[in-house]
């Protein structure tokens, strides 16, 4: 087997070796500890029948743990300084191949296309740049990317948020958005000595498993996630009072909205972190006609 890239004393040897300094505005905090990367894998269940999609592979740390174990990964780097690294370090490995490409503007069913069509399954298996987190699972999602799961690193806040349940302080319109498509468990907490440079925050790594069934049929996902949103506004306010200043019109077609809340069995003087992933897809239906428009 080859060396590890990730060890600190290697890191240091291929960062120093093509000069390479880190941006912090790209959110490159790479792995430094091969035990860590090892069991992040561990959690995709990976064999040669699958297909990954990396994101910011960085110097390639977490991407040679994922070529060892796949078919084939696709990893999508946005800084251009470290294609040239790449291609040294994942030299040895011949299922690999990195595109450079913000991965929010990729054309990801072009891509899949291409380049997974013999494979069984697609996951995606990332040590997200956290700046840009929510935005890269939500287009994951939104476009409908037929991937199976992720296995992502993220920041542990975010983690909480997104695997939250009602009536929890963390509870919000990003684990409704997630969960609306998702089962989403942490896997691992990680500390932050395992990175180079060491971020600020506690890290967690997030198992996301695609739902068999949607929690609910809606007309509209784009506005459940509006209606979610917009009952969140104020967290302390009544759902009411939120999606009477959220919704467009909300203020003037208040009666409308009484009945949409009652229609969906939902007590208008309740909060919005009361509320289940059900509810809420009830609410946006009941809502819909009258208030989708603006
Ligand atoms: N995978 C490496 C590791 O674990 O050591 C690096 C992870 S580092 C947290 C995030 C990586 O994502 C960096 O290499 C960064 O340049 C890259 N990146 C940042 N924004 C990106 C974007 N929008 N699209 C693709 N890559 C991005």
């Amino acid at each position: 087997m080859n060396k590890d890239i990730a060890t600190p004393k290697r890191t240091k040897e291929i960062l120093e070796k093509h000069g390479f300094s880190f941006k912090k505005s790209l959110g490159q905090n790479f792995l430094i500890d091969p035990n860590v990367l090892e069991n992040i894998v561990s959690h995709a269940n990976l064999t040669e029948k699958v297909g990954v999609i990396e994101i910011g592979p960085g110097i390639g740390a977490l991407t040679e743990h994922i070529a060892r174990q796949a078919g084939k990964v696709v990893a999508y780097e946005i800084d251009g300084r470290l294609l040239p690294v790449l291609e040294d370090t994942l030299s040895p490995y011949d299922n690999v191949k990195v595109i450079h490409q913000d991965v929010l503007e990729a054309e990801l069913e072009t891509m899949i296309q291409e380049e997974f069509a013999e494979y069984e399954e697609i996951v995606v298996v990332a040590n997200l740049p956290y700046y840009v987190t929510t935005p890269i699972i939500m287009k994951f999602l939104l476009e409908r990317v037929p991937i199976t799961g992720m296995i992502i690193m993220m920041q542990k806040e975010v983690a909480d948020r997104i695997t939250a349940s009602p009536s929890t302080k963390a509870y919000g319109s990003l684990s409704i958005a997630i969960q609306y498509y998702m089962d989403a468990t942490v896997a691992m907490i990680v500390p932050k000595t395992v990175f180079m440079p060491q971020p600020n925050v506690e890290s967690a790594v997030l198992k996301l498993t695609r739902k068999e069934h949607l929690p609910a049929e809606v007309k509209d996902e784009d506005f459940l996630f509006k209606v979610s949103k917009g009952s969140f506004v104020q967290r302390r306010k009544t759902i009411f009072n939120n999606l009477q200043t959220s919704l467009p019109n909300g203020k003037a077609k208040k009666e409308l909205l009484i009945a949409a809340l009652e229609a969906a069995g939902v007590d208008p003087k309740r909060r919005g972190e009361t509320l289940t992933i059900e509810e809420f897809a009830h609410l946006s239906n009941a809502l819909y006609d009258d208030f989708s428009g603006e």
